[in-house]
Parts: C-alpha cells; sequence; structure tokens
C-alpha cells in the first residue's frame, strides 16, 4: 500500500513530511511550537583544480547536534517535556529538511567570494534531507519489518523523484550511516538524502567507464553486464530473491561489502515496480542480519543508493544499493590512511570471495 503523504512547515521554514502506512493519521495538525532561528545559508563549493573535483564548504555545519541524551533527541516525536524536529506525538517514517545542510536553495550572493582564477566558486545550490526510518529510538534498520521497509523504499521514490526536479539539482544520493564507529552523530535510527549540484567524483568515474563499455559492446549497459556475470560466477553471490541479487564485488574496496541489485535495468528507486519494492525488504534486512552476525555485534556500516544522474549520462546509470563496513575483525577497523586517502588507492586485507563464503555461512 502507498504510504499516505502529509507535508508541514517547521518554524524556521523548513519542509516535513509524514509518509504514514494508515491514512489519516492526523499528523499534520501538530504544529512546530519552537522558535527555531532562520536556518543558515547554503554553503559554497569550490573546484579543486588539481583533482577536477567540486568541495563543498560549509561552515555552519561544525555547530551541528552532536550525541544528544535520548530525553533530548531532536529526531524522536515531540512529547510534553521536549518539542523535537518532528512535531507529532509518533509517526512512521517522516522526511525533513536537514537544520545544518550541506546544500540548500537559500543562496546569499554576497557570500560567493572569488578565490583564484584557478579555483572557481559557486553556490551550494541543492538540497539536504533527514530521513527517519521508525520512532523508536533503540530500534536498527535491521530490526524493522519488511512492511516498515517498503515505506521507507516509497519515502525514498518519493524524495527522489521530487528532489531531482529541482533547478540545478545534478544528482540524488540517499544513505544510511550506521554506528559512532562511522562518525554517526544521532543514535536514533535515521538516513539522509543528498541532492547535490554535480554529479559526485565517484558516479563521474561510473559514467565515464560505462560510456567506453557502451562504446566497446554496441550500447550494452555495463552494470548490467557487471551484474550478469556474478550471478553466472555465483562464487561471490550471497543471496537472491525473484527480483533481485546480492553479491560483494569481485574488486571490493572494503573488508565486508556487498552490491544489492535489481534484475531489471531501472534508473532510479521511482522506476521500481511495487513487486520489486516489496521483495527489497526481505533480502536487504536478511543481509543486515549477516552483516550483524559476522562478529556477533551490531555492524557499524554506510549503506548507499547509487542512481542514474539527473542530467547527461541518465541512461548509463542502473540503480543498485552499495552497503559496506568499516570493521575488520572483531576489534579491529579499517582506517582510510596513507594510501587510501592520500592516493585514492584502495588495499583491501579480505579477499572478496572469501568474504562473500563467510557472509552466506551465516
Ligand atoms: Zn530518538
Amino acid at each position: 500500500m502507498t504510504p499516505t503523504r502529509s507535508a508541514v512547515r517547521l518554524s524556521d521554514g523548513r519542509e516535513l513530511i509524514y509518509f504514514d502506512e494508515s491514512p489519516d493519521s492526523g499528523r499534520a495538525g501538530f504544529p512546530d511550537t519552537r522558535q527555531l532561528p532562520p536556518p543558515p545559508p547554503a554553503s559554497q563549493l569550490r573546484h579543486d583544480p588539481l583533482t577536477d573535483e567540486w568541495i563543498a564548504v560549509a561552515a555552519h555545519r561544525n555547530t551541528r547536534t552532536f550525541l544528544p541524551p535520548s530525553d533530548a533527541c531532536p529526531l524522536c516525536p515531540s512529547s510534553d517535556r521536549f518539542a523535537s524536529e518532528i512535531p507529532a506525538p509518533d509517526y512512521d517514517v517522516v522526511v525533513f529538511e536537514n537544520q545544518f545542510p550541506s546544500f540548500s536553495d537559500r543562496i546569499v550572493p554576497d557570500e560567493i567570494t572569488q578565490v583564484t582564477d584557478l579555483v572557481p566558486v559557486r553556490p551550494g545550490l541543492g538540497r539536504c534531507e533527514v530521513v527517519c526510518f521508525t520512532s523508536d529510538h533503540d530500534a536498527a534498520f535491521g530490526s524493522l519489518p519488511p512492511a516498515r521497509v517498503r515505506t521507507v523504499v516509497d519515502a525514498l521514490a518519493d524524495r527522489t523523484a521530487e528532489l531531482s526536479g529541482l533547478p540545478g539539482v545534478a544528482q540524488v544520493f540517499p544513505f544510511e550511516n550506521r554506528g559512532v564507529e562511522i562518525g554517526v552523530t544521532l543514535h536514533h535510527p535515521h538516513g539522509q538524502i543528498y541532492a547535490y549540484p554535480t554529479v559526485t567524483p565517484k558516479t563521474a568515474a561510473y559514467l565515464r567507464a560505462a560510456a567506453r563499455h557502451a562504446e566497446r559492446t554496441g550500447g550494452r549497459n555495463l552494470y548490467a553486464d557487471v551484474l550478469a556475470a556474478e550471478q553466472e560466477a555465483k562464487v561471490r553471490v550471497i543471496a537472491a530473491n525473484e527480483h533481485w541479487t546480492a553479491y560483494v564485488p569481485a574488486a571490493a574496496r572494503w573488508p565486508f561489502e556487498v552490491h544489492l541489485a535489481p534484475h531489471r535495468h531501472v534508473p532510479d528507486l521511482p522506476a521500481l515496480t511495487d513487486a520489486e519494492r516489496d521483495a527489497f525488504g526481505p533480502i536487504y534486512l536478511d543481509l543486515l542480519r549477516r552483516f550483524d552476525g559476522l562478529f556477533g555485534k551490531p555492524m557499524p556500516y554506510i549503506s548507499a543508493w547509487h542512481q542514474a544522474v539527473v542530467g547527461e549520462g541518465r541512461e548509463l546509470g542502473y540503480l543498485h544499493l552499495q552497503l559496506f563496513s568499516i570493521r575488520r575483525a572483531a576489534d579491529k577497523l579499517k582506517y582510510l590512511a596513507g594510501s587510501e586517502s592520500a592516493m585514492g588507492a584502495f588495499v583491501n586485507d579480505i579477499v572478496p570471495e572469501a568474504a562473500a563464503q563467510r557472509l552466506r555461512d551465516i
């Protein structure tokens, strides 16, 4: 069932949208009782001439909320004692504009100063949103029922469609960071959506490779061919159902990394059918259970939706989820040190086929 959608404005003008699993929840009737100051202006983007990459500079983000106590959680529903970001006393899934965004539409032209002729500067136009998966502060994504995962997918599809249509947005990226080891600043189960004004470096590299592949093969899709090869090889496949396959990439960068891809070539979440959305929850929850089972404790992870870009190169995209952890042993994390951080050259300590075997055995 498609969730019921109701949008409200917070006291500083930011938009908040409830996605409810039952019709007419009445959530939109609760006003934000806080007197919030105006949200900060957009960041600026500076172009690094040495790497041809855009870097977002957002000074205001240094003041954001850091690991608050649970009775002052900004992502819990509001109560008589504490007014949070969510005015209603309960919710299923809720999405709102980030109070401390890396990108927004609040441009202050005077603040965009020139640096040097070699470093173009442009406003960090775009939007950053927070997605709360449940009102239960102590839950985890992996403990949600499949029906709630479906609601989350519907909410992400809704946001992808809307954000893709905003002026200047080049790419929409939904993701979840889980665990303080990853740098999470709020324990409440939540994800984020970045609507970028530029194509990200990782996606730009994929588009170059995919364009070369299409040229070499008479128009074949690179990701579709990689997925077909993994399904054929089987050795790195962890799980599959009628609509999705999960596998460890042959050249995985991270100790434990899985791609989860739909069998049908679709550009983004809005293009998924009802059947594909329903089939996603069970296999993704199974993957999260396997991740947590690796070392018998909650696995820190990054869960990243790769979607087609909005403009040029859109036909080269292929929706897939990348799930990976920085934990390489029960008491060891992988840090991005010299080779990875300075050179962008990854060294993986775990052979992908061995990682796949371990994940299959759980
Ligand atoms: Zn909370």
